[in-house]
């Protein structure tokens, strides 16, 4: 499988580990930490698959969904990411960059940067607080070679990763110029730092108990 922008290098995530723990799936696991990994080489244990990672962000869900957003200090954080996104798509629309995604998207024989594999980097908790956020994780992948969570009107998700906010393709990072580069990235720098203190918040909070 190639990637278009995908070093193919993973970590297995924290939650991983723990909700594997928490299902009683291995109890070697229980207290076991995060292990660095890459799919070039030979992994210690199995990545698991987007489907699965859905899955346990919805039993997460289940069990801990009402508790986080009673929870003042992570309410406050996702009320901060909805501003902190609504800034950034304003800037991407002013510059025009999403518009010229789905037309790249529309044209392109391969589609857009968003290749299939890149739903691997999304770990659980990012998942999780996608499903916080009022995002629906049902549907299935629409095109065999892209992204699971692209859909015919773009990203599926609202809470990404770094790689997704951050990935400018180069003719993309040509066209706004430099002042419209900073723009962009004072814009994407508050999403990136609230969707960090959210996921580690909620981290915590799960940690906690
Ligand atoms: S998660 Fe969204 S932005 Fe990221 S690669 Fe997939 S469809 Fe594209």
């Amino acid at each position: 499988m190639s990637y278009k922008f995908n070093r193919g290098c993973w970590v297995e995530s924290w939650e991983e580990t723990r909700l594997r723990a928490a299902l009683h799936e291995n109890d070697e696991v229980r207290g076991a930490s995060a292990r660095g990994n890459c799919t070039n080489g030979s992994p210690e244990t199995p990545m698991l698959s987007i489907e699965d990672k859905i899955q346990m962000a919805r039993v997460l869900y289940v069990q801990w969904g009402r508790a986080l957003l009673e929870d003042t200090g992570i309410r406050g954080l996702l009320q901060r990411l909805e501003r902190d996104m609504g800034f950034s798509h304003e800037i991407m629309h002013l510059l025009w960059i999403d518009s010229a995604c789905a037309r790249c998207d529309a044209a392109a024989p391969e589609g857009s940067c968003c290749s299939r594999g890149l739903e691997n980097k999304y770990d659980v908790v990012l998942l999780l607080l996608n499903l916080l956020m009022g995002v629906s994780l049902d549907r299935g992948r629409s095109r065999e070679d892209s992204c699971f969570f692209l859909g015919p009107q773009g990203c599926r998700l609202r809470v990404r990763s770094l790689l997704c906010i951050e990935y400018l393709c180069p003719e993309l990072e040509e066209a706004p110029g430099w002042e419209g580069l900073l723009r962009i990235q004072g814009a994407t720098g508050g999403e990136l730092e609230t969707s960090f203190l959210l996921c580690d918040a909620v981290k915590k909070r799960i940690a906690s108990v």
